[in-house]
């Protein structure tokens, strides 16, 4: 399965904000983009101008990258959002939203969505009761989100518990701090992302 492995905070520093692509850190002083807010690379301080075309894409790269995902995979979101009624960068927000790698970020069992997605694709999870390890499955009103059985007396996963105590979840997600489960109990609306996107900006740049 493919995914990006170079260094994260680098993409901060590209789209300029923080995409809290390292959980803590991203908090704390330690934040590279706090302590060298520079584009990366040898012209990286070069005040640049952005054409309209840069500012579409931009905004495109900042949100798969923010959710940790591919160019194809975003691409294919992006035809399903267009394909639903309603608006379509409101739509595409919204369906990323309901990956089950976003939801146990979401609930609060994971530091970051790269720590979400190796949870999962390791069998830490269930769906509805089911042992599920595809992190890009979308999630249904109704659904239950929980972590496995196995998993629960792992150091790892009394360390995220321990965590989650201190967490708020979004209220399209019920989340049981004891059981370490969620349930998702609409879906999520656009302004329940508490991130910076301007989805009309995506839309334009898949329009050309
Ligand atoms: Fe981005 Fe987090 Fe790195 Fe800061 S610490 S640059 S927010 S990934």
């Amino acid at each position: 399965m493919a995914r990006y492995t170079g260094p994260v905070c680098k993409l901060c520093r590209r789209e300029g904000t923080k995409l809290f692509l390292k959980g803590d850190r991203c908090t704390s002083g330690k934040c590279a983009l706090d302590r060298r807010a520079t584009a990366p690379g040898q012209h990286g301080a070069a005040n640049k101008k952005q054409r309209e075309y840069g500012m579409h894409l931009r905004e495109k790269q900042k949100t798969k990258r923010y959710y940790g995902v591919l160019e194809g995979q975003f691409k294919s979101y992006f035809a399903e959002a267009d394909r639903v009624e309603g608006m379509t960068g409101e739509n595409l927000i919204k369906l990323i939203e309901r990956r089950l790698d976003n939801v146990v970020y979401r609930m609060g069992m994971a530091e970051s969505r790269k720590e979400a997605r190796q949870l999962v694709l390791h069998e830490h999870f269930s769906l509805n009761g089911k042992k599920v390890n595809i992190p890009s499955i979308i999630v249904s009103a109704g659904d239950v989100v929980a972590v496995m059985e196995n998993f629960r007396s792992s150091a790892k996963c009394k360390d995220l518990a321990e965590k989650l105590a201190t967490k708020n979840a979004p209220k399209w997600l019920d989340v049981d701090k004891t059981n370490l489960s969620a349930k998702v109990v609409a879906l999520p609306a656009r302004d329940d992302v508490d991130f910076e996107i301007n989805d009309q900006l995506i839309v334009e740049f898949y329009s050309k």
